[in-house]
């Protein structure tokens, strides 16, 4: 997994992956929760009733969970918080419950090197994890 490791640091030193526009207000969405470190936004194509994405306003050394160290520990515990707050928002269509998730990586099916926590719900879930 070493050229894996070094792909995604080239990603990181990149200039902008589509959420850094989306951060930067470049391209549209639809935000549901913001603050200094993070924003959340409806995913564009939602793989259940509810679906949001949480994400980290400065991506540094966190294209995914797998890089990140000790530094990231006030980031992560809040991307968390937030997730867990908008999981519990019945005004975004949650009810009494959610998934939360990662994809880290190619073989994790992640597709934007930005990292993102998913939020679903809005239905009873399946308990599936691939
Ligand atoms: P996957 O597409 O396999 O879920 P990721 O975990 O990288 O891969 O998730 C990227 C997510 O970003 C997808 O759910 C996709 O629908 C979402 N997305 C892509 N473009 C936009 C956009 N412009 N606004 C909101 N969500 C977006």
């Amino acid at each position: 997994r070493w050229n894996d490791i070094w792909l995604a640091g080239k990603t990181d030193s990149a200039p902008g992956t589509l959420f850094d526009k989306i951060i930067a207000g470049e391209i549209p969405a639809s935000v549901v929760k913001e603050d200094d470190h993070l924003l959340a936004f409806k995913d564009i194509n939602p793989m259940a009733p509810a679906h949001i994405l949480v994400i980290p306003k400065d991506r540094s050394g966190l294209t995914n969970l797998r890089q990140a160290s000790a530094e990231h520990t006030d980031i992560l515990g809040r991307l968390l918080i937030a997730a867990g707050e908008i999981a519990k928002d019945t005004e975004l269509g949650f009810g009494d419950g959610a998934r939360i998730v990662i994809n880290d990586g190619s073989d994790g099916g992640q597709e934007v090197m930005h990292l993102h926590v998913h939020v679903l719900g809005g239905r009873k879930l399946e308990v599936r994890y691939i």
